[in-house]
């Protein structure tokens, strides 16, 4: 399941970029999952500049 922990995420748009079928920004500015594929958010989890996504 991708997560993104909105406590951490500094809205950086790098996982948007990256992966814009699974994050969208939410209306506070952060990511938000829209679509659970853990398989197509890898690359975000692992360039995430705070590391405010996790797939398990
Ligand atoms: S890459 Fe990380 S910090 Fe940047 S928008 Fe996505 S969750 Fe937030």
């Amino acid at each position: 399941m991708v997560k993104v922990n909105k406590d951490l995420c500094i809205g950086c748009g790098l996982c948007t970029s990256l992966a814009p079928t699974v994050f969208e920004f939410d209306d506070d500015g952060k990511a938000k999952v829209v679509l659970d594929d853990a398989d197509a958010a890898a690359e975000a989890v692992a360039s995430c500049p705070v590391s405010a996504i996790t797939a398990e």
